[in-house]
């Protein structure tokens, strides 16, 4: 069974490093798909700028006419902080065999250990960790520390179970961040060739991040 890789986070806005992300790691795994859920708000961050509709639409944008990718609203729909934990659950009680492999990158790997119920994640999910720029990736001891096993030798593994692996993917890095292109928004900067094109339209008719 093809695994199905989830990707959450706050888009705000989705940019070109999430979206080579989820395609990379489409190709590289052999997922069905990648899911792509914006968080209503994430426990660890401050208040997006862009309402969770926006953000929504923003995604929507980005992905037409690519049929890997799909948006999944369902965290916008649950009330009160959206842990990744129970999203799992909710996802693991439509699809009880399939391979689910949550997606993130070695920020987010970083400050795992901050995320609600941990330990509990590798229970419903592969933890697949894609280096981002300026963060360390995933080390064997780090690995063994947090979830008592070896990471994944290489994707073959995470075919064969519907989760509890943990896997370093090496993909092309790209220093791209939500976190600048609100910044070059603000400032009157040009952020073109960071995010869709489309996604960009739709910030400047609706006066987004400025
Ligand atoms: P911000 O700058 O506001 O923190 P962000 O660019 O990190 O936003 P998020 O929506 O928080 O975007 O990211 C969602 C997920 O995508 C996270 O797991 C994050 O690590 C990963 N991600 C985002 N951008 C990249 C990138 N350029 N390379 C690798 N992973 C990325």
């Amino acid at each position: 069974m093809k695994p199905l890789g989830i990707l959450g986070g706050t888009f705000d806005p989705v940019h070109h490093g999430h979206l080579r992300l989820a395609l990379e790691a489409q190709a590289a795994l052999g997922l069905s798909g990648v899911r792509l859920i914006p968080a209503r708000r994430q426990p660890l961050r401050e208040e997006t700028m862009a309402s969770p509709a926006r953000r929504l639409e923003m995604l929507t944008l980005a992905i037409e006419g690519e049929s890997a990718l799909t948006t999944d609203d369902r965290e916008l729909r649950r009330e009160g902080p959206s842990y990744t934990i129970d999203t799992l659950t909710s996802l693991r009680e439509e699809l009880p065999r399939v391979p689910l492999c949550l997606l993130m990158g070695g920020d987010s790997w970083e400050g795992l250990e901050r995320w609600h119920r941990w330990r509990e994640l590798i229970d419903l999910a592969h933890l697949v960790v894609v280096h981002r720029p300026g963060y360390p990736g995933v080390s064997a001891a780090r690995c063994r520390q947090r979830f008592d096993r070896e990471p994944a030798a290489g994707p073959g593994a995470l075919a064969a179970t519907p989760a509890g692996e943990v896997l370093a993917l090496a993909l092309p890095p790209l220093a791209i961040s939500a976190t600048r292109i609100r910044t070059l928004l603000r400032e009157g900067g040009n952020p073109r060739y960071l995010l869709p094109d489309p996604v960009l339209q739709y910030i400047r008719n609706h006066r987004l991040y400025t």
